[in-house]
């Protein structure tokens, strides 16, 4: 009884140990920071559960000014600076939103249940929502319904959040036709490496707005987007087909009214069980039109009907070039038209080097063929893979990580070695 006495003391004293820079914040800041194992726990994992990097700590933030101290703490801590990583909801599926020995900030914290969603218009801008950076977009959808509007441009699922899709590009069925959702974006702000919050839109501070739309949350950390909105359409159906060509047998139809339509994933929230004993080891690619054939061909002729495991699903449209702004840091390939294909494995954690293997094949198999494809939301372990993947957006992207991040405060586990160049 003793024993268990001293011990539960000796890991109640662990649990409340903070990492020495928290003296440099303010009291009712440190008391939002956590790092107790259940805290430590959930930051170190991710809807891929394929890596696991852990965290010193967990900033559960209650407003935008926590996440600037917490950042200005690194900037001018005196021994080195801590890395930090935004967390949305963790659907990442390869650490991305981790930071292994430094700062995971929960983004949900700030959520009020799209509290922060504010619809508005004005003659210029017609009708938009400034939205908090950690809302969900089922709930932007929910409160623009309200006022009969919408969001134009989707993903597939909506329990993602705003800053998290927008660090990559959020695309869907309607990408084609709207452009992704970095495209239909008017102003954000953004909390910087060096701990300013800025306001920025085209016109206003554009290298960060640019920057920081498929910037892999490298530039800063988005805490309000300005979104464009339109009038809801009552119907899905009509939103799909209304502009595509088809041989009028071939339809499968089912007429569902929009919410309905957008929201048909559901939520796959599982339990912590559930989730903790499946991999999603996912791989996305965009390919370019030209080669559309030779990579059918090789991976979904040959390699698909190969695998020794049930593949999860597969999901394939195309999408235009035209509808993507070439001065964000999202990255495509260099034609038109090209194509998504995602392979969303899915199985037990024993069985994920299956899928690992299958998807280092594919990446082979183009590089060998020479078919440029570029990953979606990417995962590279060096920097010549970095390097290889931005391409010609390599060193506006180098000189922007410079300029709003220069303490690389915002590094995570990816690879980036920006300075050493
Ligand atoms: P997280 O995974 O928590 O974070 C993603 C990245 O953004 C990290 O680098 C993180 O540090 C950074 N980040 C998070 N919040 C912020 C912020 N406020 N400011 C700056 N950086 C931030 N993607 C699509 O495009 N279309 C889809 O249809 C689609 N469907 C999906 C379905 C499922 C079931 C899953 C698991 C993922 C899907 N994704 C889709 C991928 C999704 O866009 C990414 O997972 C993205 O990471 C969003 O998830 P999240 O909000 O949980 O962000």
């Amino acid at each position: 009884m003793a024993n268990l006495l001293i011990l539960s003391l000796i890991l109640s004293l662990l649990i409340t140990t903070y990492p020495p820079w928290t003296n440099a914040l303010p009291t009712d800041i440190t008391n939002r920071i956590r790092t107790d194992p259940n805290a430590i726990r959930e930051a170190s994992s991710d809807y891929g559960n394929l890596v696991h990097h852990v965290p010193s700590a967990v900033l559960y933030p209650s407003s935008i000014n926590d996440i600037v101290e917490l950042i200005k703490a690194s900037c001018y801590n005196h021994s080195a600076p801590f890395t930090i990583a935004a967390r949305g909801r963790g659907h990442s599926v390869r650490g991305q939103a981790m930071a292994g020995g430094g700062v995971v900030v929960e983004m949900a914290a700030l959520s009020r249940n799209g509290g922060g969603i504010r619809v508005s218009w004005s003659p210029s801008l017609g009708y938009y929502a400034d939205v908090g950076g950690e809302e969900m977009w089922a709930d932007v959808l929910r409160v623009g319904l309200e006022h009969g509007l919408a969001p134009v441009s989707w993903t597939d699922y909506l329990y993602l959040t705003v800053g998290g899709t927008l660090s990559n590009a959020g695309i869907s069925g309607q990408t084609f036709r709207h452009g992704p959702q970095i495209s239909n974006v008017l102003e954000l702000d953004v909390v910087t490496g060096k701990g300013e919050l800025i306001t920025c839109s085209r016109n206003k501070n554009s290298e960060l707005f640019f920057g920081a739309l498929g910037g892999l949350g490298q530039l800063g950390i988005i805490t309000r987007a300005r979104i464009v909105l339109d009038k809801a359409p009552a119907r899905g159906f009509d939103v799909i087909l209304e502009e595509l060509n088809f041989v009028p047998g071939l339809i499968f139809r089912r007429d569902v009214p929009i919410v309905d339509f957008l929201n048909r994933v559901g939520n796959l929230g599982g339990g912590r069980e559930e989730v903790e004993a499946h991999a999603h080891p996912w791989l996305n690619l965009f390919i370019p039109k030209s080669r559309i054939h030779d990579f059918y061909d090789g991976v979904l002729e040959n390699m698909v009907p190969r695998l020794r495991k049930t593949p999860g699903l597969f999901i394939f449209y195309p999408l235009n070039t035209k509808k993507w702004d070439s001065r964000m840091s999202a990255v495509t390939p260099d034609e038109d038209v090209f194509y998504n294909v995602g392979f969303l494995h899915s199985g037990g954690v024993n069985e994920a080097d299956v899928f690992e293997v299958f998807n280092s094949e594919v990446l082979g198999f183009c590089e060998k063929a020479g078919i440029k494809v570029k990953q979606y939301l990417p995962y590279h372990k060096s920097r010549e893979e970095w390097i290889k993947h931005f391409g010609s957006k390599w060193s506006i992207f180098q000189q922007r990580k410079m300029k709003f991040d220069p303490k690389m405060i915002y590094h995570q586990d990816r690879g980036f070695s920006i300075r050493s160049v």
